[in-house]
């Protein structure tokens, strides 16, 4: 079937960025925003615009009832749920195909496996994927932790199977510490997803994050588009995200990507999807799937030349992909930089009024952002901006063109982490490009120093 007309549930760049596919494709938006958001440019450019209620998400953005009768009340035909929010939420997704809607994201099944992180481990396990070292399922006592701990060895973390944004994880140094921080862990764990449930694995040193983007058509056929480097990290937050990875071969790309793409045709799986892992001294282990787009997708888009979110429309209305394995070509470099409305010293949030905004412009460069002069930054939800992405030939005339794409970006009546962006694409160890997950929090406290 195809889709005439696509409730967007989402808000801000990422709202934008599905209207946009969808208008290059025909298709007619319906936004959804609270109170709070009546004056974003995503419902400004929506062909039209329901309010779902007050500025809390759980009141909107996570409202599903409302949101379903935004789509039937408008006569939509699909549901793009952008990322965050109801994006990983199967019953969701149950709820809109239940209600004669187009899902546009994967299979409620495959969600509702890989948002547990036990069963995701369980299922990457079989589908053939590199594990981290660890429990084979949960840990319940303390005597099954020491068993899995004798073989793990020191450090480990102790992970909330339910845990997810970076939260419901515990470091354990020693032996003397795991009783209380398993106890902790679980504590923490059962009062943030109010699900005790939690595994153990070994605690890498200082990996690198490198994930792949995957692609299905839910019929066996399966693409992956290269690896993306998120190493930059604070906090488990990611702050800049490459592609390709500065460190890893072609040999692996190919290798880990035909790994990736053929555990994705087996699967069956559908959609957009992130495999996530850590990488280091050579290896990769397995940590999660996010089934959904990326924050950082753009940076795949850059160097593939694929439009992702008009590859989900069209495997969501039975269309398949546009292109198989052997049509993928990556070229060039490109990196994007996230802009949070935040104090690029102490990450305090600075939302308010936008008194100015000027986006850097010129060729290879991508600004996804919803902000206008004279936009006010709500203070309820995520407090990034805007993305820069920028494409270059390699990776040397990519970083030259940030700095001064860098340099362009003006953002008035509000502090934001362009500052701070600007110190990160100068410093050695990323030029080097061999930064790891633990390298921007080191770096943020010796400045302090
Ligand atoms: P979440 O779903 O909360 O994002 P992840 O499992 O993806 O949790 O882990 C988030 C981040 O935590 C990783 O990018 C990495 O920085 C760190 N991390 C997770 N597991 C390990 C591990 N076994 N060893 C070292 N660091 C880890």
């Amino acid at each position: 079937m195809t889709i005439k007309k696509l409730l967007i549930a989402n808000r801000g760049e990422i709202a934008l960025r599905i209207h946009r596919a969808c208008h290059e494709m025909g298709i007619a938006t319906v936004a959804v925003h609270s109170t709070a958001d009546a004056d974003a440019m995503h419902v400004r450019l929506a062909d039209e615009a329901v309010c779902i209620g007050p500025p809390p998400a759980a009141e909107s953005y996570l409202n599903v009832a409302n949101i379903i009768s935004a789509a039937e009340i408008t006569h939509a035909d699909a549901v793009h749920p952008g990322y965050g929010f109801l994006s990983e939420n199967a019953q969701f997704a149950e709820i809109v195909e239940s209600h004669n809607l187009i899902w546009v994201g994967p299979k409620p099944e495959h969600i509702r496996v890989m948002g547990d992180k036990v069963e995701a481990k369980r299922t990457a396990a079989k589908l053939g994927l590199p594990l981290v070292p660890g429990s084979e399922g949960p840990v319940d006592g303390p005597e099954e932790a020491r068993a899995v701990a004798a073989e793990t060895g020191y450090p480990l973390i102790v992970k909330a199977a339910s845990g997810g944004g970076g939260r419901g994880m515990k470091i354990v140094r020693e032996e003397a510490e795991l009783d209380s921080q398993m106890a902790q862990a679980r504590t923490e764990a059962k009062a943030a997803f109010g699900d005790d449930t939690v595994y153990i694995e070994k605690y890498l040193g200082d990996p690198k994050h490198i994930e792949f983007q995957v692609f299905g058509d839910g019929n066996g056929a399966a693409i992956h588009l290269g690896e993306r480097d998120c190493s930059v990290q604070r906090r488990h937050q990611k702050v800049i995200e490459e592609a390709p990875s500065p460190v890893i071969t072609a040999e692996q790309r190919a290798h880990m990507g035909e790994v990736v793409r053929k555990a994705m045709a087996d699967m069956g799986y559908r959609g957009a999807g992130t495999i996530e892992f850590l990488y280091e001294n050579g290896e990769f282990f397995f940590i999660e799937m996010n089934t959904r787009l990326q924050v950082e997708h753009p940076v795949t888009e850059m160097i593939s030349g694929i439009d992702l979110v008009r590859e989900q429309i069209r495997v969501a209305q039975g269309d398949g992909l546009s292109v198989r394995q052997e049509d993928v070509v990556l070229h060039g470099h490109a990196i994007e930089c996230r802009i949070n409305a935040e104090d690029p010293e102490t990450f305090a949030p600075s939302p308010g009024l936008v008194k100015n905004f000027v986006a850097p412009g010129g060729m290879h460069v991508r600004v996804d952002s919803g902000l206008y002069a004279g936009y006010k930054v709500p203070p309820y939800y995520d407090s990034m901006i805007a993305k820069l992405i920028v494409y270059g030939r390699d990776r040397d005339d990519c970083i030259l063109r940030l700095k001064r794409a860098l340099e362009e970006f003006v953002v008035e009546g509000m502090k934001t982490t362009v500052p701070l962006q600007q110190k990160i694409i100068r410093d050695p160890a990323f030029l080097d490009g061999d930064y790891t997950i633990k390298w921007l929090e080191r770096w943020l406290e010796e400045g302090k120093k």
